[in-house]
């Protein structure tokens, strides 16, 4: 589904990614975590071309997405991204939040898209708070709103970064219990983040990063049990 082949990106003289390469089958889960600075938010933002690489390739389900005739907007309607922050629009009711693409992008009438939204509200547990604005609801609600929002795309993929690293930590689970519901379903999604009870629960592979190298790309079970580096060692005795 994402293929990312020997990819490198500079900020200047600064190289924020090193010949970095990975892969993401149909289903699965890939938790990315390392150092803060090690290029994690920069490596899973090259998937959806948020942000550009200066060499190398990716392709998302066939789509070359650094090729200038690749169509951008198509290609990030595909692809679900979730951030630390939420990102929704303060302005618009949490409905409208999630009609606002698949009216604009994909041309769904209101009656339709307002009908998918309701259906994923109820699913991540918001439905009660529909007319409501996103500064009504805590961090944890409005974060499932986001991810609501992704998924009313009807994405091949979702791609989140720390998503649960701005929340309180009594809202953290709720958020999680969702992402696992949704890796359960057999949605493909990376997923940034230091909350190494959630890859344990349904990580398939876990990448470590630092300095802008994938250091460890591995099976959650060897990446728990005998990482094979030492950065890798260092990071799990500090965080577990
Ligand atoms: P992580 O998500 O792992 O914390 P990032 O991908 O956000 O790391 O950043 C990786 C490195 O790139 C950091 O050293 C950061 O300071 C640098 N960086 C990120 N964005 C920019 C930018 N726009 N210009 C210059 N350097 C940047
Ligand atoms: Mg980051």
């Amino acid at each position: 589904m994402i293929e990312i082949n020997d990819i490198s990106k500079w900020y200047g003289q600064f190289q924020v990614l090193k010949n970095c390469t990975t892969s993401v089958k149909k289903s699965e889960v890939v938790v990315v975590c390392g150092p803060s600075g090690s290029g994690k938010s920069t490596l899973i933002k090259t998937v959806n071309a948020l942000e550009d690489i200066q060499s190398g390739t990716i392709i998302v389900d066939g789509i070359k997405v650094n090729d200038r005739k690749t169509d951008l907007p198509k290609l990030r309607s595909r692809v679900g991204m979730v951030f630390q922050h939420f990102e929704l629009f303060p302005h618009l009711s949490i409905v409208d939040n999630l009609c606002l693409g698949p009216m604009k992008v994909l041309g769904k009438s209101r009656e339709e898209a307002r009908t998918t939204a309701m259906t994923l509200l109820d699913r991540v547990g918001i439905r009660a708070h529909a007319e409501k604005f996103p500064g009504q609801l805590s961090g944890g609600q409005q974060q499932r709103v986001a991810i609501a929002r992704g998924l009313a795309m009807n994405p091949i993929a979702m791609l989140f970064d720390e998503p649960t690293s701005a929340l309180d930590p009594e809202m953290i689970n709720e958020v999680l219990d969702v992402m696992v519901e949704l890796a359960r379903e057999g949605m493909t999604m990376m997923v940034v983040t230091h909350e190494m009870g959630f890859a344990r629960k349904v990580a398939d592979r876990i990448i470590f990063m630092d300095a802008g190298e994938i250091v460890e790309d591995a099976t959650k079970d060897e990446f728990f049990n005998s990482p094979r580096s030492d950065r890798a060692q260092a990071f799990l005795s500090k965080i577990l």
